[in-house]
């Protein structure tokens, strides 16, 4: 996967193929629309899907970035309450 891009693609189970990948669903959408358009006559093929980017996930993060940011979000935590009482 391209690193700092949302990309979206378009598979087809029945033809199995894959739509090159564009930037939004909306268009990843709109390629489904051409496509059952396109092969299937309009009807919908089995096993379609838009395939989607893999949400961010904290725990996916490097050693040391995850360290560095609990420590971060600790001290802002601790910072924000003394500076409440
Ligand atoms: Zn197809």
């Amino acid at each position: 996967m391209t690193e700092g891009l949302a990309m979206y693609a378009y598979r087809c189970g029945m033809c199995r193929s894959t739509s090159p990948q564009v930037h939004t669903r909306a268009a990843a959408t709109q390629e489904r629309y051409r496509h059952r358009k396109e092969f299937h006559g309009g009807y919908v093929p089995d096993g379609e899907k838009i395939i989607e980017p893999e949400r961010f996930n904290f725990f996916d993060l490097p050693r040391e970035q995850l360290i560095g940011g609990t420590i971060l979000i600790a001290v802002l935590v601790i910072a924000a309450t003394f500076r409440l009482l």
